[in-house]
């Protein structure tokens, strides 16, 4: 694509990265296939090729709309497309820097800039989120429906192991799955204990997706370097016990821990830290092989039904590019997956994106939840905190993490009833 950005913007960082990236675009259209709200809406500006090109008109000079703003909103960033594109157009990258050129040049409504301040300032922040959330809890029976089917109920975090072991990992503490499905990540935790892994709290929070996803990048880079900082005593070589890894359970926040390096590749005073941190960002599913699994209690000791569907979230296949990798081990361990059709396609949930573009949002959980539970599952497991309670609040069957499936602590989730097939180990 030839390009020809604004003077003003072709001697900056972010000016030559999206020259770059635009370059690399072919114009073919594939990725157009794939993308959920083209799907819905069926306009080419909905869609990646038409984001990409409204992005270059406004890097070169054209002056940024409403219109624009809207369209760049829609946008879910799946990143199906970029799994789709032959060409390897960083389309992320390239939305970031089109979404704060928006937002810098057009005012919003009153009850948009309203909306987005309140989500930036409490969703990052858990000691105004959480108690937010259990006000919500305790009051669900007066509160609206609508309201009341973005509150998940109340789990608990059971039980944390003790001991130490020579093995030891970070956890990012995010900002909302401690809150939301605490459960998870207690089960995590004792998981990865019994796979003889000891995670070691080291403050820090919210990764930073929220302000980046409504276009707040320099707020968003705070927070990842309020967690460098946070985490660097035992990530730095001369660390007297140092981690081995960043273990990161909700896979949005985990793929945007991968970016750090990325994020802050232009400061001085953290490139390379952020670049390490990025190297040792790992999901569960890369840290536990099917040996670790296959060690653990069988959870269908436990009750855990064998007929399941995974919703593989889209920064874990799409974000962290680990297509796959979480249903093979699952059936490794004797779980039968019921067929999911388009398991490549978004939920809807996308960060805060179920609140700010709740239609079509709820769109896309009708269709996925279609496509999940047409296989009849008992339960359908994912990877994310943002897809589990999405799914969660209009599925038939329970919605949980799949470490959870794992989790050793008798009682923390109550399985449904049900009866293994025959032949089923
Ligand atoms: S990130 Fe998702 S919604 Fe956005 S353009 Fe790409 S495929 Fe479409
Ligand atoms: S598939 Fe890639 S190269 Fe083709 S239009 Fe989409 S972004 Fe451009």
């Amino acid at each position: 694509m030839q390009t020809s950005l604004t003077s003003a913007l072709r001697d900056t960082d972010a000016g030559r990265e999206a020259d770059r990236i635009l370059r690399t675009c072919v114009h073919c259209g594939f990725c157009t296939a794939t993308c959920p709200t083209y799907q819905l809406l069926g306009d080419e500006l909905d869609g990646p090729r038409g984001r990409i090109y409204q992005i270059k008109s406004l890097l070169e000079g054209e002056a940024p709309t409403r219109s624009v703003q809207t369209h760049l909103d829609r946008c879910l960033t799946c990143l199906n497309c970029m799994t789709t594109c032959p060409s390897g157009v960083q389309y992320d990258r390239l939305l970031a820097t089109g979404r704060e050129l928006v937002e810098e040049h057009v005012p919003r409504p009153l009850g948009e800039r309203l909306l987005r301040r309140a989500l930036r300032l409490i969703v990052p922040h858990p000691a105004r989120f959480a108690p937010l959330v259990k006000l919500g809890q305790a009051l669900r029976p007066v509160l609206p429906a609508a309201l009341q089917a973005k509150l998940p109920a109340p789990g608990k975090i059971g039980k944390l192991p003790t001991r130490r072991h020579v093995r030891r990992v970070l956890m990012l503490k995010n900002c909302a799955e401690p809150t939301l499905t605490p459960a998870a990540v207690g089960a995590a935790i004792r998981v990865l204990d019994a796979a003889g892994i000891e995670v070691v709290h080291a403050g820090g929070g919210c990764c930073g997706a929220v302000s980046e996803h409504l276009a707040a990048g320099e707020e968003a880079r705070g927070f990842m370097r309020r967690n460098i900082d946070a985490w660097w005593p035992h990530l730095a070589p001369d660390a007297a016990a140092p981690a081995e890894a960043i273990v990161v359970t909700a896979s949005g926040c985990g793929a945007m821990v991968k970016d750090y390096g990325h994020h802050l590749a232009h400061d001085p005073a953290y490139a390379e830290k952020a670049a390490r941190v990025s190297a040792l960002a790992r999901d569960p599913s890369e840290l536990l092989g099917p040996d670790d699994l296959a060690r653990l209690p069988s959870p269908f000791d436990r009750g855990v039904p064998y007929r399941i569907a995974f919703h593989p979230p889209c920064t874990l296949q799409h974000g962290q590019r680990l297509m796959g990798r979480v249903e093979g081990l699952l059936r490794d361990v004797g779980f039968e997956l019921t067929p999911v059709r388009d398991a490549h396609s978004c939920c809807g949930s996308a960060g805060t994106y179920s609140i700010l573009q709740g239609e079509l949002s709820g769109q896309l959980r009708t269709r996925k939840l279609d496509a999940l539970q047409q296989g009849a599952p008992v339960l359908i497991a994912t990877a994310n905190v943002g897809c589990q309670t999405h799914l969660a609040a209009a599925a038939d069957v329970p919605v949980v993490h799949w470490l959870e499936l794992f989790d050793p602590a008798p009682g923390v989730v109550p399985w449904p009833a049900t009866a293994p097939p025959a032949g089923s180990p």
